[in-house]
């Protein structure tokens, strides 16, 4: 399995762009950046997209993509996302008004964008992966994601504050290779943090005692304005070195 890091922070700005990553060229997690940061050939190769939630860094691009692939593709961009997501996306982003609602055009029948609604835990097959979207905790019902493609397991949370049930999940899966989960603020905005469901340094220091031993973590969504106070404040506690951190945006990793 190929994941590919088109953004992986939690803003934006020259040289950080947003969440988004693709799976082997065609299974996408958020759209943060897809559309200005890969080429439009390969925007039309993806298939499937998982969201997380509505926040905008994990759903601009949407908006982008589907403008940027109008009339190229020959199947439909499938979107997922929970129920409150779906809605929020088609009441806030495209909704006629602040961008063209691409799940009815050029026409209902083929559109450029369909959005499909996922529950919590229930499995779902797409193409050659397995996949279990788990509740965390980020607003309007934030979804991590495990993904399965023969053999092989990654566990992606996406935002979220100190969380249980991925990590009961997680001991489970015999075969998960890697995790990929967020630290936004630095310890001195742990207030912070907290009410807005992120992670620090100190606060992910305890939530690794949850996670199943000697996998690898990498750590995205850092913002852009706390870079280097975070790459700081991680090394402090990656004693053991198996943490890596989405710095660069546009890398990748095989599992
Ligand atoms: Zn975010
Ligand atoms: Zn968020």
């Amino acid at each position: 399995m190929l994941v590919r890091i088109i953004g992986g922070h939690g803003g934006v700005a020259p040289g950080f762009r947003a969440t988004s990553y693709l799976i082997d060229g065609k299974l996408l997690i958020d759209a943060g950046s897809v559309a200005s940061g890969i080429l439009i050939d390969e925007q039309v190769l993806i298939d499937h997209i998982l969201i997380s939630h509505a926040h905008l860094d994990h759903i601009s691009d949407l908006a982008f993509i589907s403008d940027n692939c109008f009339g190229l593709k020959a199947k439909p961009f499938q979107v997922y996302s929970n129920q409150k997501v779906k809605d929020a996306i088609k009441t806030h982003l495209m909704n006629d008004v602040i961008w063209p609602d691409f799940s009815k055009l050029p026409n209902e029948q083929r559109p450029t964008m369909s959005f499909n609604v996922i529950v919590p835990e229930k499995e779902l097959q797409l193409a050659e992966y397995k996949i279990i979207p788990v509740t965390v905790n980020h607003p309007l019902g934030g979804m991590g994601f495990i993904v399965e493609k023969k053999n092989t397991s990654v566990l992606f949370t996406q935002d979220t504050g100190p969380t249980d049930r991925i990590w009961e999940m997680a001991h489970a899966i015999k075969n998960l290779k890697a995790i990929f989960t967020e630290v936004s603020f630095p310890n001195n905005l742990q207030d912070v943090a907290r009410i807005s469901q992120h992670h620090t340094p100190a606060s992910m220091k305890e939530e690794i005692k949850k996670m199943p031993g000697d996998i690898p973590i990498f750590l995205g969504h850092l913002k852009p304005n706390f870079q280097t106070i975070l790459y700081k404040e991680i090394e402090e506690i990656n004693s053991d070195g198996r943490i890596t951190l989405l710095g660069s945006d546009d890398t990748s990793y095989v599992f």
